[in-house]
């Protein structure tokens, strides 16, 4: 079968400095089929592709943003060469590291800007006459279920766009900016300016926290022109790297009016997410009379999962990083949970190429 499962990796940060370490679940990295134990409660085992111990770096296991890049975003950009859509994104409570992991700091960055680095050295190293490589670049975040455009200035009171649905390309953006780029550079520059635009509302529970889901979006085109048969065929992989909003309960910030709306808003994509993913990983429902039929999957319950409709359960190998802060047992759970269900996903990645001539 041309399908493949969700590629699903855990990511372990260090305690978060306000938390205890009481109920601490451990996590057992050395093998390759991870176990997460919960000391107070029950044992519970979850099966993922891969873990990442982040939590001290004092650890010879411990795994910095070049491991992560290798092992996960270097396989992903293989196989947008291939002509493969490929999405990775990120999923954890507030705190657990999902920026940090996609988008990094400027001394440790994280997959994005790494991917954007391989991507234009690969395109230097492989110039030849007949092929040309062309990217393109689009940012924009999903907030309060309403999406902006990252890469235009803010307005007061904001622009928001429209979600259109394509019969060929699925569901997209009305209008969002999408921007050629020709180096490392350029694309570092839009991406910065993205992040600077991107809504962030300090909460009881992490100042920086974000609480809008950030999709990142780069095009590759290549088009090969075989010199001998005087054929032109193109290529075209979309590359998408999502950081979710944190997946906590938005009583659990004791957010009160405004940001209870926003939190309560947020969740409704969280929780449709769950829904879509619940859907994809057991498809088949058993119905009262032992029938069993295919579940309609909610993609259009939310704006987030229906924009995310092919990377979820279509034309697109994906990945997911389920961050965790080990200090939280709940949330801990709560995201193996989800991730453990991720893995159940098959999608349908098809090499996108068209004979253009
Ligand atoms: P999230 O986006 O999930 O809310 P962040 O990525 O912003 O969380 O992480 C919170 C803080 O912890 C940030 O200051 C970040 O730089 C730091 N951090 C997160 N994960 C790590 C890690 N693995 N190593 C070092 N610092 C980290
Ligand atoms: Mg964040």
């Amino acid at each position: 079968s041309p399908g493949g499962n969700v590629k699903v990796v855990v990511r372990v940060r260090a305690f978060l400095p306000r938390a205890t370490t009481l109920k601490a679940p451990e996590v057992d990295t050395t093998k390759p089929r991870s176990q997460a134990r919960g000391k107070v409660y029950e044992d519970k085992t979850f099966t993922f592709d891969r873990s990442f111990w982040s939590h001290e770096e004092s650890d010879e296991h411990y795994a910095d943003q070049e491991d992560v890049y290798n092992c996960l975003g270097e396989e992903f950009l293989d196989h947008n060469f291939e002509g493969y859509h490929t999405c990775i994104f990120a999923y954890g409570q507030t705190g657990s590291g999902k920026s940090y992991t996609m988008m990094g700091t400027a001394e440790r960055p994280g997959l994005i800007p790494r991917t954007c680095e391989d991507l234009f050295q690969r395109i230097e190293e492989a110039q030849s006459l007949d092929t040309t490589y062309h990217v393109r670049v689009s940012y924009f975040e999903v907030y309060n279920e309403h999406v902006r455009d990252l890469l235009v200035p803010r307005t007061d009171p904001p622009h928001y766009l429209k979600i259109r649905e394509s019969p060929t390309d699925g569901p997209y953006v009305k209008d969002l900016t999408d921007v050629p780029v020709r180096s490392f550079a350029d694309i570092m520059k839009l991406m910065r300016k993205g992040d600077t635009s991107r809504t962030v509302a300090s909460t009881k529970m992490n100042d920086t926290s974000s609480r809008s889901h950030a999709v990142f979006t780069i095009i590759l085109k290549q088009i090969h022109h075989d010199l001998a048969t005087d054929e032109t065929t193109e290529r075209t992989a979309r590359i998408r790297l999502v950081d979710l909003a944190g997946s906590e309960r938005a009583k659990a910030t004791e957010a009160t009016g405004q940001r209870l709306r926003e939190g309560s808003n947020i969740n409704k994509s969280l929780t449709t997410l769950g829904r879509v993913i619940a859907a994809l990983a057991d498809p088949k429902q058993a119905r009262p009379g032992g029938r069993r039929v295919r579940e309609v999957v909610p993609y259009r319950d939310s704006i987030l999962t229906w924009l995310l409709k092919d990377s979820l359960g279509g034309n697109s190998k994906t990945a997911m990083i389920a961050c965790v802060a080990p200090s939280d047992y709940d949330e801990t759970l709560s995201t193996l949970r989800y991730a453990d269900q991720a893995k159940r996903i098959r999608t349908r990645a098809v090499v996108n190429q068209d004979h253009v001539s």
